[in-house]
C-alpha cells in the first residue's frame, strides 16, 4: 500500500512540529504548511532532509493549492498564546475563519479526513467545572481574547457544517493547556514565562492573586490523544488535556522548586477575561479513545526546564 500523506498546517509551531515528528515516525509523508508568524523553522530543521517531509511556507488564510494526493489534514495553524493573539488579532481571526475554510476546502477536494485543533478557550471563563464537551461555554465575544475564542468557535461551526452538508470526514480536538520543549521562551504563556524568569533569577510574575487554575498536559500525551482521535470514528469534539489542576501560585512554586533559582513571586494585574478555572473532563477520551495522560506535571516540568536551559538563545 502506498504511503499515507498528511498535511499539517501550523506544522512549524510547538504542537504542529511534534505532530510532524509523530507522523514521520509512523512512516507517513508529511507536508508542513506554515507562514512562521509565531512558529519557527528551527522546530522542523531536523526533518528537512527527510524525503518524507516537505515544508511549504504559506499562509493558509490565503488560497492554497496542492497537486499531491492527501489522506489527512490537521489544521493547527494559529497564534495560540494570549500575548500572540493580542499582537496578531486580525491574523488570528483570519486563520480560524478563512484558514479553516481553505483547509476544509482542500480536504473536500482531496477527500481527506480533516482534524481541527480547537481549544478549551471555546469554554471561555467557564461556569461549569470541570468542562465537559457538552458545555457551550461562557465567552466574551468583544473582549481582547474574543479574537481567538470566537475564531475557534467559528472553526468548529464550519467544520461541523462541512461534516453535515458535504459529508466530510472530520474530527475536532479541544486542546487544554499543553507544555513542553519547543514552546517559544517569549511566547508570554505561563510555562515559558516562569521558566525563563526562574532561569534568570527574576521574580515570577503571577497575575492576579494566583488563585486561577490551569491543568497542564505534556506534549507527548497530547500528541498520542490526537493520533488516537484521528484514527477513531468520533466526529464530535473531544477534550484532550490533563485533569490534574493547579492554581497558578502552586505552579509558580513548583517551577521555583525544580529550577535551582533565587526567584520569588511578584503579583501583577490579571489580564482582562482571564479564565478563573480550567480543567478538562476527559471521560469521553478515556471511553472512546482509550486515552489517559501519563506524564505527571513534576516529570514534564523537569524535562521542559532542562530543555529551556539547553536551548535558550536570547
Ligand atoms: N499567567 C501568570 N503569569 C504569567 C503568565 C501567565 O500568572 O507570567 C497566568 C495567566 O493569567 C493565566 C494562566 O497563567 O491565568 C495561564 O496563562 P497562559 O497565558 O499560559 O494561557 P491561558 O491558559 O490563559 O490561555
Amino acid at each position: 500500500m502506498s504511503k499515507k500523506t498528511v498535511v499539517v498546517t501550523g506544522g512549524a509551531g510547538f504542537l504542529g512540529s511534534h505532530l510532524c515528528d509523530r507522523f514521520i515516525g509512523e512512516g507517513m509523508r508529511v507536508l508542513c504548511v506554515d507562514n512562521v508568524i509565531t512558529g519557527n523553522t528551527r522546530n522542523i530543521d531536523h526533518l528537512m532532509k527527510d524525503s518524507n517531509f516537505r515544508f511549504i511556507r504559506h499562509d493558509i488564510s490565503r488560497e492554497f493549492r496542492l497537486n499531491d494526493p492527501v489522506d489527512y489534514i490537521l489544521h493547527f495553524a494559529s497564534p495560540a498564546s494570549p500575548v500572540d493573539y493580542l499582537n496578531f488579532p486580525i491574523p488570528t481571526l483570519k486563520v480560524g475563519s478563512l484558514g479553516s475554510h481553505n483547509a476544509l476546502g482542500l480536504a473536500k477536494l482531496k477527500k481527506a479526513r480533516f482534524l481541527l485543533a480547537s481549544t478549551s478557550e471555546v469554554y471561555g471563563d467557564p461556569e461549569v467545572h470541570p468542562q465537559k464537551e457538552s458545555y457551550w461555554g461562557h465567552v466574551n465575544p468583544i473582549g481582547p481574547r474574543g479574537v481567538y475564542d470566537e475564531a475557534k468557535r467559528f472553526a468548529e461551526a464550519i467544520t461541523m457544517a462541512y461534516h453535515r452538508y458535504h459529508k466530510l470526514d472530520t474530527r475536532i480536538v479541544r486542546i487544554f493547556n499543553t507544555y513542553g520543549p519547543r514552546m517559544r521562551i517569549n511566547d508570554g504563556r505561563v510555562v515559558p514565562n516562569f521558566i525563563h524568569q526562574a532561569m534568570h533569577n527574576e521574580p515570577l510574575t503571577v497575575y492576579g492573586r494566583g488563585t486561577q487554575t490551569r491543568s497542564f498536559c505534556y506534549h507527548s500525551d497530547l500528541v498520542e490523544g490526537i493520533f488516537r482521535l484521528l484514527k477513531s470514528d468520533v466526529t464530535t469534539p473531544v477534550n484532550i488535556g490533563n485533569p490534574d489542576e493547579f492554581t497558578i501560585l502552586e505552579f509558580a512554586k513548583l517551577v521555583i522548586k525544580f529550577s535551582n533559582t533565587k526567584s520569588r513571586v511578584v503579583y501583577k494585574p490579571l489580564p482582562v477575561d482571564d479564565p478563573r478555572q480550567r480543567r478538562p473532563d476527559i471521560t469521553l477520551a478515556k471511553k472512546r479513545l482509550g486515552w489517559t495522560p501519563k506524564v505527571k506535571l513534576e516529570e514534564g516540568l523537569k524535562h521542559t526546564i532542562a530543555w529551556f536551559q539547553e536551548h535558550e538563545t536570547d
